[in-house]
């Protein structure tokens, strides 16, 4: 054909025969005639190897690939099997695309950048493929990705930690390294099985290397460290721990909302929509539940944070139903022993625990027993510099994908985007270097 190395270019090919260019739909679709030259021929779509020929296959097959302009292209060529003495009867490799893939390698590259890099709206849009197929482009293209590099070289200082998706139903177990800040692995599961598969592919020699593990107070994740690295240290995720006094605070949040309601409907019948006019008695019951009610993200956030308003806020609920207060107080507190050296992190837990424990607030009594069972671990994060917020940051990032990913047919997908995001060497867009 005319211009051959032209269309090779063009349709970015290499070790392909361009037989012939059609345009069909009114122009909208440009379709190439290719089949890979000699020495690509009849080679298995696993494992490359030279295989005598089996039979024709299902005729001729389409593959995707990037637009030229505005015009959809695609490759079209037979589709052979070979058979393979490995792998068996299969359909034969082809230079432009990934076995049984349906899109060309620089479709795939292109997709994969994308989902790391824009919306769900733009990749679909752009690209003209349903979110789906994104999920299996990305999982084939981190399948490839993973056997480049050694994403376990060198570990000492992991976390562990399970993360939730699909509303809550289903969870993953993950690994980063502390010390590089990637994601270093992600499995379905959250079980001593899942974790297992880790230590599994970590080998026996690299787990032993291991110093430090950060967790949260999982008993399955502590069995299967103690079993695998039982010299590493481990550390409670001080995240974790601050989250469960953060969800202790919140408990007595609802129950002083719930009571000053209760309260409010016995004592102040209701009245008029709109502004009471004036000499109207007080409400103090109603001026509770509503100031209580609207004050989640001031006793949340950390101090340092709070807006001028929400300052005011917790100043006026401190004062108003000081039991309340005095959660506040308890959850930073705790807050605070993270930020201590450790001398003064260790008499400062103490404290705290003896502060909680005659509290008679029944959240708060309940997670001092938990902080005295987990003391070791809590300080040994203090001691070590592993209470920093690198795993946490992860975590945040990690659930943004979850959300993004939903929709996905399987946990692959989201694996794989989180491996592309968040797990080292970051996908490129073809033909750049
Ligand atoms: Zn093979």
């Amino acid at each position: 054909m005319q211009d051959a190395r032209l269309w090779r270019t063009l349709l970015g090919v290499e070790k392909t025969v361009v037989e012939s260019i059609d345009l069909e739909d009114d122009g909208g679709f440009l379709i190439a005639s290719v089949r890979p030259t000699g020495s690509m021929r009849n080679r298995c779509g696993i494992c490359q190897r030279r295989s005598p020929k089996y039979d024709q296959g299902e005729g001729l097959r389409r593959w995707r690939s990037l637009d030229l302009g505005t015009v959809q292209v695609w490759l079209q060529a037979a589709a052979p099997r070979i058979r393979c003495s490995k792998h068996g009867v299969t359909v034969a490799a082809v230079p432009w695309a990934r076995h049984q893939a349906g899109h060309t390698h620089d479709f795939d590259a292109q997709v994969a950048w994308l989902a790391t890099k824009s919306s769900k709206t733009a990749v679909t849009e752009l690209m003209r493929i349903a979110w789906r197929t994104v999920g299996a482009i990305i999982t084939r293209v981190w399948a490839d990705t993973e056997k480049e590099f050694d994403r376990f070289a060198d570990l000492k200082r992991i976390g562990i930690d399970e993360i939730s998706y699909k509303r809550g139903h289903k969870y993953l177990t993950v690994v980063v390294d502390h010390d590089s800040g990637r994601l270093l692995w992600a499995a379905p599961g959250r079980d001593k099985a899942t974790l297992r598969t880790f230590f599994d592919a970590l080998g026996e020699e690299r787990s032993a290397a291991i110093t430090h593990v950060s967790a949260d107070a999982a008993p399955w994740i502590a069995a299967v460290v103690a079993e695998r690295c039982p010299d590493a240290v481990q550390c409670a995720d001080s995240f974790h721990i601050i989250k469960w006094a953060t969800e202790a605070l919140d408990e007595v949040r609802r129950t002083a909302w719930n009571d000053a309601r209760k309260a409010a409907r016995a004592n102040e019948p209701g009245r008029e929509r709109g502004r009471p006019p004036a000499g109207s008695p007080a409400r103090p019951d109603s001026a509770l539940a509503a100031g209580v009610k609207n004050s989640r993200y001031a006793l949340w956030k950390n101090p340092e944070n709070l807006t001028e308003k929400q300052q005011t806020k917790l100043a006026w609920i401190v004062q108003t139903d000081p039991r309340l207060g005095r959660a506040y107080y308890l959850k930073e507190g705790l807050r605070l022993v993270f930020k201590l050296p450790l001398e003064e992190a260790a008499e400062a837990l103490d404290k705290w625990v003896a502060w909680a424990r005659r509290c008679r607030i029944p959240s708060f009594v309940k997670l001092q027993k938990s902080i005295v069972k987990h003391r070791e671990s809590i300080l040994a994060a203090i001691e070590h510099g592993l209470s920093n917020g690198r795993v946490e940051s992860m975590n945040t990032k990690i659930r943004l994908i979850t959300r993004i990913a939903f929709g996905f047919k399987s946990p692959d997908a989201l694996i794989a985007l989180a491996m592309l995001s968040l797990g080292g060497p970051k996908p490129m867009l073809p033909g750049r270097n």
